[in-house]
């Protein structure tokens, strides 16, 4: 039997910390850094060992795997002073989680490939609840060789893999999945309004489009947060916006004249600057609901969400 790999795991906010904690349940030793102590000290106590940065952290397992908030971020931590580069020994691998661009996430690999590590691109989807189960779904970009070695790893995070093909073809379409979901999710709420100012049933409204032609993974999962109010995705508005900023990139560099992704940019837009950037994505509904006066509420749906 070959011998389990280890890993560094940088960047252990609501998706990374759940991400991190799947590992450790699954046997995986685990080094940790992250620049707030609180989220070490959460990954410390289901058993992982706290490192002094990314370095040390990528010294001690031999591999590192990011989860980051923007592209900036991710090359501060890999290329930056004690940054993963300065730790990983040449035949290394960088697993990037972190949602980026096409070109960024290609520019980040072309600075690991320099120092002789390999990259597998590992952006995520699916939202916080099912990494906390283990079952978010991954978008990988690398070599298949590459993507195997790493498969025990990544089965232990996700349930569904899906190779998309060479590095920059896992943003690609993480990117497109973003774009869905957040278009997706402004219609779920005018959806809603309507059958409020209908004067439908709101919880039986949600059922009877989850039954309907119109249903949608985000109108399942995320109307239920607007309908218990606590809008509680685990994402927010900075990270939605981060997101679309790439669609729209994309759509300028492949020349695709998108109509619905700009606008869902400018009501983001508009969002953040009423909510601030660190609400939760899924409280772009209050925009309908503070236009219209009323809130989008009704009895039976959890305060987080269920499997
Ligand atoms: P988050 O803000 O909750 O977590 C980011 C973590 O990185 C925090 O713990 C923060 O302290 C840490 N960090 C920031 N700068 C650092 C630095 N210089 N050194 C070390 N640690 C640093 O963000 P998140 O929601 O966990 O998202 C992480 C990434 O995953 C983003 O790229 C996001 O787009 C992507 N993503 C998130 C979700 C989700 O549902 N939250 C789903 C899919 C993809």
């Amino acid at each position: 039997m070959t011998a389990r790999l280890a890993y560094a795991f940088i960047g252990l906010g609501h998706l990374g910390g759940n991400l991190a904690a799947s590992l450790l349940r699954h046997g995986f030793a685990v080094a940790v850094f992250d620049r707030d102590p609180a989220a070490v000290a959460r990954l410390v106590a289901l058993g992982a060992t706290a490192a002094a940065s990314p370095a040390d952290a990528a010294t001690r397992a031999g591999n590192a795997i990011t989860c980051l908030p923007s592209p900036k971020v991710s090359e501060a931590v890999l290329a930056g002073s004690d940054g993963l580069l300065d730790g990983l020994a040449a035949g290394g691998t960088w697993i990037e989680m972190s949602t980026n661009g096409r070109d960024e996430i290609l520019r980040l690999a072309a600075l690991a490939s320099a120092k002789g590590i390999e990259t597998l691109e590992c952006p995520v989807t699916g939202g916080v609840h099912l990494a906390a189960a283990g079952k978010i779904t991954v978008l990988v970009g690398g070599d298949a060789a590459l993507y195997e070695r790493h498969r025990p790893a990544i089965q232990a995070m996700c349930a569904k893999s899906f190779l998309m093909g060479p590095v920059g073809s896992g943003a690609v379409i993480k990117v497109i999945t973003n774009m869905l979901a957040f278009i997706h999710l402004v219609a779920a709420g005018e959806a809603l309004m309507l059958a409020n100012q209908g004067g439908l049933d709101l919880a039986q409204a949600y059922h009877a489009i989850v039954a309907s032609s119109g249903n949608s993974f985000v109108h399942e999962t995320e109307s239920q947060l607007i309908l218990n109010g606590s809008y509680d995705i685990g994402f927010t508005m900075d990270l939605a916006l981060k997101d679309l900023g790439f669609a729209l990139g994309m759509a300028r560099d492949f020349r695709v004249p998108l109509q619905l992704a700009p606008l869902v940019n400018q009501i983001f837009e508009v969002g953040t600057q009423k909510y601030g950037g660190g609400a939760w994505s899924t409280q772009i509904v209050k925009l309908l609901e503070d236009a219209v006066g009323t809130e989008l509420r009704a009895p039976g749906f959890p305060a987080k969400l269920e499997l």
